[in-house]
């Protein structure tokens, strides 16, 4: 079967660099489902879960919005922020959503109200990343590659 070469990278790091059978990204117009040989696109992201299937295991990536170019051969997401699920942090996501939540609450202005909903989304797809890992049997992974 085909694969599709996939770079996760953000401003600071690799996060993953390795083959595919497909993808699917957090497109902001709805989630982008991407087997090899798609035709060539360029699209923005969304706060979300990328989820990259390999030899038929699920990996789950958290990403906080970016860019994705598709080629028929390579897809590169880069990624304001971008998580592998081993490596969220669960009690710092859990304390984002709280902080979040509390600040929401207070009905402050539109421009702190409107930063606290960004934050509980961050910190809602990294519990549900956190969350989906958990329930899975999935070995996790090492370096930059998905099977280690
Ligand atoms: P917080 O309020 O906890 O700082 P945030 O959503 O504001 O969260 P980001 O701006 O998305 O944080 O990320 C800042 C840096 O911290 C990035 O390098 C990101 O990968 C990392 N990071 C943020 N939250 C977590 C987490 N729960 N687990 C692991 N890394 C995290």
């Amino acid at each position: 079967m085909a694969t599709i070469k996939l770079d996760i990278v953000t401003a600071e790091k690799l996060v993953l660099s390795d083959e595919a059978d497909f993808v699917v990204a957090p497109g902001i117009m709805g989630e982008l489902g991407i087997f090899p040989k798609h035709a060539p696109l360029l699209a923005t992201l969304d706060v979300g879960e990328v989820r990259v299937t390999k030899a038929e295991e699920v990996y789950s990536f958290f990403i906080s919005g970016g860019f994705i170019e598709i080629l028929p051969e390579q897809i590169t997401i880069l990624a304001n922020t971008a998580e592998r699920a081993e490596d969220i942090d669960e009690s710092r996501a859990n304390e984002a959503r709280d902080r979040a939540e509390i600040l929401m609450a207070q009905q402050g202005d539109n421009i702190s109200f409107s930063q606290a909903e960004d934050s509980l989304k961050r910190a809602a797809v990294r519990l549900k990343v956190v969350q989906k890992k958990r329930a899975s049997r999935g070995g996790g992974l090492a370096g930059t590659s998905l099977d280690g």
